[in-house]
């Protein structure tokens, strides 16, 4: 299995195929693309049924080593068993089995369709994020291992990428995690998860200023490519092939968990941000999973949802990127949509990157087929399935409500935007699965307005709050940052 870059050129996608353990450890392909397999590995339908059986860790395993080739199968799946276990998936609900690790509840089986959710936020910091990362983190300390190499992940964070981050390498050998956030900025509970690890190679630094200031600090270290290449600096952003790789199996789960006979649909509706964890179902229907539609659910920053009903992608301006109630889904361009429009228009690695030239020049390009457009390749969107619907901050109070009166269960914010967006599209006849991408209790500010009551918090988070922090606080000076990271490094 080689990769390319989705702005190759053939001649230097024949000069240098990568394999998987070439890209695990980086972001961007030096011409600034992402990573996609040359040609998808397909699964027949005599693997379908013999998958039907399999725990989730023999299905991760079954999945991964179609893309993973150059990692021998003894060692994926050690991996593999040691990440996706109980005890790692944890936070289920009572009524649910955490051995299942992304548990299916249908909510509604009526006459209009079959709505059914799928949790894949029962690991440690209770988002979905951990769904991947937990893999990156043993795959990473396996890596580093095998080229007695180490690495230094250096990330900002406003909330969950930058905890699932540091519960998935806490603890790893050859791996330290350096993670800026803004001082006094996150919610407690968000501080509390970060802040109160105690494993020596976990750095919190709470920066004295915004969370534009982390993300410039980092730009700015990162630009620095000889101390970037000295302190060995990498990151674990949501480009990541690993990341999205490791998502596209629970899409497989959720099919083979909701059908009995592989002549039977699905679709999926996925709250999404930077489109990483679409991306992943995207990858599992060209592998031959049968899901029937999409469906990409947006908040008020409705970037996705207006490019999939229009055809134009515009990327937002800061100042025109709103701060909701589903912090997570708040982003102004969709980091992996570049893997999707690459397929659009016919994996053509020229154009995909005058595209993206477009989206630095002028904010953004217009596929439509309107007089002036950049191309008409939006009417070629439905055959990949995709649909899309967006819900605003009353649209959120009003569906966690509901869910909680019909189904007796709460759901989080970016879940209720799923919800939402998923009952637009329901059809009889085709289950339609909606990804739960966070546990209510990350974000209770919203659910004690919708419900006028608490979110329940998962066993062993009750107090968190109240446990010893260790953190450092500093000024948003590149300088001392670099100190601080060279003098823990000691490289
Ligand atoms: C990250 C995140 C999302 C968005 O996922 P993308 O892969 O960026 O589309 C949605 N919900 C929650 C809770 C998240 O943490």
């Amino acid at each position: 299995m080689h990769y390319v870059s989705t702005r190759a050129t053939s001649a230097s996608a024949a000069r240098n195929p990568q394999q998987f353990s070439d890209i695990l450890l980086g972001g961007l392909a030096p011409d600034g693309g992402l990573y996609l397999p040359a040609d998808y590995p397909q699964v027949t339908g005599a693997e379908l049924d013999a998958w039907r059986k399999l725990s989730y860790a023999e299905l991760a395993y079954e999945i991964l080593r179609k893309f993973a080739t150059d990692i021998p199968d003894a060692d994926l799946k050690a991996l593999t068993a040691r990440t996706y276990t109980p005890e790692v998936y944890r936070n289920a609900r009572a009524d649910e089995s955490s051995a299942d690790i992304t548990p299916l509840r249908v909510l509604e089986d009526g006459a209009q369709g079959k709505l059914v959710l799928q949790a894949l936020s029962n690991g440690p910091t209770l988002a979905f994020k951990d769904m991947a990362m937990q893999l990156l983190g043993n795959l990473f300390e396996y890596a580093l291992a095998r080229n007695d190499d180490e690495l230094n992940i250096f990330g900002a964070t406003s909330g969950d990428t930058g905890s699932a981050a540091e519960y998935a390498m806490r603890g790893k050998r050859g791996v330290r995690v350096f993670m800026l956030s803004p001082h006094k900025k996150m919610s407690a509970f968000q501080t509390a998860q970060m802040f109160s690890l105690q494993d020596p190679n976990i750095f919190n630094i709470a920066v004295e200023g915004v969370f534009d200031d982390c993300q410039d600090l980092v730009k700015a270290v990162s630009n620095d490519l000889e101390f970037k290449a000295r302190q060995k600096i990498g990151t674990v952003n949501s480009i990541n092939w690993a990341r999205v790789v490791a998502q596209v199996v629970y899409y497989f789960r959720g099919y083979l968990a909701a059908t009995t006979a592989n002549s039977q649909k699905v679709s999926f509706t996925v709250p999404s941000g930077n489109f990483g964890n679409i991306c992943a179902g995207h990858i599992a229907r060209m592998m031959g999973l049968p899901i029937d539609k999409l469906v990409a659910a947006t908040n008020e920053n409705d970037v996705l949802d207006e490019f999939f009903r229009t055809g134009v992608y515009r990327v937002r301006k800061p100042a025109e990127t709103f701060h909701t109630s589903s912090p997570s889904m708040d982003i102004s361009k969709a980091s992996n949509f570049e893997r999707f429009v690459y397929e659009l228009v016919g994996r053509d690695a020229e154009r995909t990157h005058a595209l993206f030239r477009k989206v630095d020049t002028h904010g953004g390009f217009d596929l439509s087929g309107a007089p002036g457009s950049d191309g008409d390749e939006f009417k070629d969107v439905a055959k990949f399935g995709f649909l899309s619907g967006r819900s605003t901050h009353l649209d959120r109070l009003a569906t966690i409500r509901d869910v909680a009166d019909d189904y007796g269960i709460t759901i989080d914010t970016h879940t209720a935007d799923g919800i939402k967006v998923a009952r637009e599209h329901l059809q009889p006849g085709v289950p339609m699965i909606v990804l739960e991408t966070a546990l209510a209790a990350k974000f209770n500010e919203t659910i004690l307005e919708a419900l006028g009551q608490d979110a329940e918090r998962p066993a062993g988070f009750e107090n968190i709050e109240s446990l010893p922090q260790r953190f450092v606080v500093m000024p948003a000076d590149v300088g001392r940052m670099k100190a601080y990271i060279a003098e823990h490094t000691g490289l």
